[in-house]
């Protein structure tokens, strides 16, 4: 498949941003790359992430720059548009407990199913 270009990164940004009714929150996206990303989330196999500032109502989002996905086709890795909702949902949960790792991994959990259950809702139409 095609690499994204970062004009689809904000079209997607864009897109999402205003379906997920964050558009009083100032929020961009960029490409990055797998040591930058790997050091601000602490995983191991991260494909994007995001910083926010809640008070703000700002974010940074990331998502792993196509140079340095895997040889293997992967479909993590090549679905930006997952990401971007992944990453955009995560504003949403700014204001919550990030103290311990459980919490993170519920917060994690529940984005991985509000993410796939918005893209199932978009995408329903062209595939049934
Ligand atoms: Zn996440």
């Amino acid at each position: 498949m095609k690499a994204p270009s970062l004009r689809k990164l904000n079209s997607l940004k864009r897109e999402w941003q205003k379906r997920l009714h964050l558009l009083d929150w100032k929020i961009s996206v960029g490409f990055a790359n797998i040591d930058f990303l790997k050091e601000i989330t602490a995983t191991i196999g991260p494909i994007g992430a995001c910083e926010h500032f809640a008070e703000l109502k700002q974010a940074k989002i990331w998502v792993l720059q196509p140079s340095d996905w895997a040889k293997e086709p992967d479909e993590r890795e090549q679905d930006v548009e997952d990401t971007v909702v992944h990453e955009l949902l995560h504003c949403q949960f700014a204001p919550f407990g990030y103290e311990s790792d459980i919490e993170k991994l519920y917060i994690e959990q529940t984005i991985e199913t509000l993410t796939a259950a918005m893209l199932e809702l978009k995408r329903a139409n062209g595939r049934k």
